[in-house]
C-alpha cells in the first residue's frame, strides 16, 4: 500500500512510499481509507521534532477518516469486513473510568502515536499518528477507534464527522450544551468554529456572533447560521459582544454571551473568550494553540473566582462515538447539518503537502484527502 511518510527535518517532509503491513494484532482492523480530513493540527505537527518529544518516527499522519473494513484481527467484535466506518483519534474502550462515566473523549487508552503497523521497503518501521495514520491507502486502527455506520452519505462527508464537524457540533450540543434562545459567541471561524456555529443554529440560539479577522471566514460564518459578525482587528471583540448581548433589566452595558466557544488557536483569544461570557455563562475550549507546548493563559483573579462561569475543555466535542455518530449522521440526512458546504477542496495522496499547506494558511476550510480518487 502507499503511505505518506513524515520524516521531520527532511525535504520534503512527507514522501509517498510503498509500505507493507505487519501481522495484524488481535483487536486491530485494516481500513481502506476513502477520505481523510486534513486539519491545521496536521500542519502544525510538521514543525515538531517527534524524536525530541519522545515519539517514534517516521510516522504516517492523519487522524480523522472514513472508509471500509478490509480485514479484522482475531478478537475484533465491533466491526466486520465490508462495514463502512468512521475512524476517530479518540477511542472508546468502554472499560476505563472516563468511558464508564460518559466521557470517552478522555479515554485512558488514547495515544499520540500508535505501535508500528507497517514497514518500508528497507525494513524501516512506520508508526500511525493517533493510532490512525489515515494519510495512506490503508490504516490499521484499534476497533475502539472505529464506529460502523449505515448511511448513504459519501465518505468525504463522513470523515468530517471524525473531525472537525464532530468536534464543533459536539461541543455545542453535548459539551455546553446550548439552550434554545441563547446568545452564543464563537471566537475563530475556522472549520471547528463553523461547526460550533452550525451546532448553535441547530440548538436554536437566538444570537450567534461570529468573530474572525478574515472577511471570507466571517462570510462563511453568516452562511452557516451566524446572525452577527465581528472583525477583531477593527473593534474590541469583548466590548462588541457585551454591546450585542442585551441585559433585559437594563442595568448592565450588556450581560455577555450565554455561551462562548473558542477555536482561534491563539492564547489571547482564549482569554478574550472567557471575558466575553456573562457571569454564570459557559465557555468551551477545544482548539490547540499554535504554540501549544509552551503557551500559557492568564485570567483576572477576582472575576475568575467570583463570576460563576463554567469552563469546559474537551476533545472531540465530548462525543461518545457509538452513541453520537448515528445521531450526527441523522442530522445531516435530514438537512439540519450541512456537511456538503464544509468541503471545498479534495486532494489525491500525492498532493498531501498542498492540502496541509492550505489548512495551515486557512485558505481552504475543509481540505479532504481522497487516496483512491
Ligand atoms: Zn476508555
Amino acid at each position: 500500500m502507499k503511505a505518506a511518510v513524515w520524516r521531520a527535518g527532511e525535504e520534503p517532509a512527507i514522501s509517498i512510499e510503498e509500505a507493507s503491513l505487519l501481522p495484524l494484532r488481535p483487536r486491530d482492523v485494516v481500513v481502506r481509507v476513502e477520505a481523510s480530513n486534513v486539519s491545521i493540527s496536521d500542519h502544525l505537527l510538521l514543525a515538531f521534532d517527534p524524536i525530541q518529544v519522545g515519539w517514534p518516527a517516521p510516522q504516517v499522519l492523519g487522524h480523522a477518516a472514513a472508509g471500509t473494513v478490509e480485514k479484522i484481527g482475531s478478537d475484533v467484535r465491533r466491526v466486520k469486513i465490508g462495514d463502512r466506518v468512521i475512524v476517530t483519534s479518540t477511542p472508546n474502550c468502554g472499560e476505563c473510568y472516563f468511558c464508564l462515566h460518559g466521557r470517552p473523549d478522555q479515554c485512558a487508552t488514547m495515544v499520540f502515536v500508535g505501535p508500528a503497523h507497517a514497514t518500508l521497503s528497507d525494513g524501516t518501521l512506520i508508526y500511525p499518528n493517533a493510532s490512525v495514520g489515515s494519510f495512506a491507502e490503508l490504516a490499521v486502527v484499534p476497533e475502539t477507534q472505529l464506529t460502523a455506520v449505515k448511511t448513504d452519505l459519501p465518505s468525504d462527508q463522513l470523515s468530517l464527522l471524525a473531525n472537525p464537524v464532530g468536534t464543533g457540533v459536539g461541543a455545542a450540543l453535548r459539551t455546553a450544551p446550548i439552550k434554545s434562545g441563547s446568545t452564543v459567541a464563537v471566537v475563530g471561524c475556522g472549520p471547528v468554529g463553523l461547526a460550533y456555529i452550525q451546532g448553535a443554529r441547530i440548538a436554536d440560539a437566538a444570537q450567534i456572533i461570529a468573530i474572525d479577522p478574515l472577511p471570507e471566514r466571517r462570510a462563511l460564518a453568516m452562511r452557516f447560521g451566524a446572525t452577527h459578525s465581528i472583525d477583531p482587528a477593527q473593534v474590541d471583540p469583548v466590548e462588541a459582544v457585551l454591546d450585542l448581548s442585551e441585559d433585559a433589566g437594563g442595568m448592565l452595558q450588556g450581560r455577555g454571551a450565554d455561551y462562548v466557544f473558542e477555536s482561534a488557536a491563539e492564547s489571547h483569544a482564549i482569554e478574550q473568550a472567557w471575558a466575553m461570557a456573562r457571569a454564570t455563562g459557559h465557555v468551551t475550549f477545544s482548539s490547540v494553540c499554535l504554540d501549544m507546548m509552551t503557551a500559557k493563559i492568564t485570567f483576572p483573579a477576582l472575576p475568575f473566582a467570583l463570576a460563576g462561569k463554567t469552563v469546559h475543555s474537551c476533545q472531540y466535542g465530548s462525543l461518545d462515538q457509538r452513541r453520537d455518530l448515528p445521531w450526527l449522521i441523522g442530522l445531516a440526512e435530514r438537512g439540519k447539518l450541512d456537511l456538503v458546504g464544509m468541503i471545498d477542496r479534495r486532494y489525491p495522496l500525492t498532493q498531501l503537502l498542498d492540502a496541509m499547506r492550505d489548512a495551515g494558511t486557512r485558505s481552504v476550510i475543509g481540505p479532504t484527502l481522497m487516496p483512491f480518487a
